[in-house]
């Protein structure tokens, strides 16, 4: 594990195909095209297993419905006369994100260019922008402005400069203070988004951004649902090998799955990827159904105090499963040192995959 040549295989997202569909797809999708990080392959996997969006349970609007929302939404004004953009960081299901710097403050920030034309699902990016513009927390990455340009929606949001928690776990060795430490930020966002009523539903290392001082930020609500009174969902939403057991089984569930993921980025953290990253994902919903709280191969070496955390996280049973504000006083985060150790975690990650954001 560790090493620089290591190469994680998928986390293709599925969401509410119907297990028969999945297993039809087991045969169609080859681990090759399942690979992380590799948007075309990501988006060829995408083709069976449609990227979708849980909408509550609103009805749809028209497009020109959601043009005007859009509109209400957006700061006037030309955003290429406001800020400088630069190189690109990467792009996803969504849209492409660019490095941009504002012209009056000389601020840099990251920018998400999202071609509404060529979207399918407005009503859902809506959704997002609409979540991420009303959350500002110091563990999410904030939103700050939005502007509409030709069909084109530029999100302005803090740029986190360290590159995705990723990154560390996959090229770099963390000890358990910083795992705390990291567990105990990304524990603080996620008690926020829940007494917002809100499910993260996609927690894992890829959706953690780290600024180069340390800092830890969740992003990609893009999955997020606002859940209303004690409504609890019930589609199948996450990426297969962080998926909490009664999504799985598609029983009802609610903010502890993301508890649970956050588990499995704990053993991210410990041994570079989720269990059962090497199976398919069908084999690995089966292994998560069945199996409970994964084997972590060097369990022996944990912490009393860490191995606890884990159990906490890693709970079948959802009653039992600890809450993230339970999570948040346990005698395992009080082992977390300042997140700012990570800074020569980040610079030999960003040095070995030459990913270094000026
Ligand atoms: P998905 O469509 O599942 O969200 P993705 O996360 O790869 O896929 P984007 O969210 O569009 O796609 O992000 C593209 C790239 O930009 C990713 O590598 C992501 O880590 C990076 N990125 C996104 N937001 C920021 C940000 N605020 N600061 C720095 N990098 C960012
Ligand atoms: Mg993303």
């Amino acid at each position: 594990m560790h090493n620089t040549d290591y190469e994680k295989t998928s986390t293709n997202t599925v969401t509410e195909s119907s297990e028969n569909q999945m297993r039809k797809e087991e045969n169609t999708l080859p681990n090759s095209v399942l690979r992380r990080h590799n948007q075309a392959q990501k988006s060829e996997a995408e083709g069976g297993v449609e990227k979708a969006q849980a909408q509550g349970k609103s009805t749809q609007m028209s497009d020109t419905e959601v043009m005007m929302e859009f509109q209400k939404l957006c700061s006037p004004g030309d955003p290429e006369l406001i800020y400088d953009r630069n190189k690109e960081l990467g792009s996803g299901a969504s849209g492409t994100v660019f490095i941009a710097r504002e012209k009056a403050t000389g601020q840099r920030v990251a920018v998400k260019d999202i071609n509404l034309e060529k979207q399918h699902k407005k009503e859902a990016i809506l959704t997002e922008v609409n979540l991420m513009k009303n959350l500002q927390h110091k563990n999410l990455v904030n939103f700050l402005d939005l502007f509409l340009q030709n069909d084109h929606l530029w999100v302005i949001m803090e740029l986190l400069d360290g590159g995705p928690l990723t990154d560390v776990v996959t090229q770099t060795v963390m000890k358990e203070p910083q795992i705390a430490a990291v567990c105990s930020q990304a524990l603080q966002g996620i008690a926020y988004l829940h007494d917002n009523g809100i499910i993260h539903r996609d927690i894992k290392s890829d959706n953690v951004l780290l600024g180069k001082d340390g800092s830890v930020k969740l992003t990609d609500f893009g999955f997020s649902a606002v859940l209303t009174g004690d409504e609890k969902r019930q589609t199948m939403i996450g990426t297969p090998y962080w998926m909490a057991p009664e999504v799985v089984h598609r029983k009802y569930y609610g903010p502890k799955i993301d508890i649970w993921s956050l588990g499995i980025m704990a053993i991210e953290m410990i041994e570079g990827e989720p269990p059962y990253l090497n199976e398919t994902p069908l084999r690995a919903l089966y292994l998560i159904a069945s199996k409970g709280k994964p084997d972590i191969e060097s369990q022996e070496e944990l912490s009393q105090e860490f191995q606890e955390f884990l159990d906490c996280c890693l709970e079948v049973d959802v009653e039992k499963r600890a809450t993230a504000t339970e999570l948040l006083s346990h005698r395992f985060l009080t082992k977390a040192v300042s997140t700012a150790t990570l800074k020569p975690h980040i610079e030999a990650a960003q040095k070995i995959l030459g990913k270094n954001i000026h």
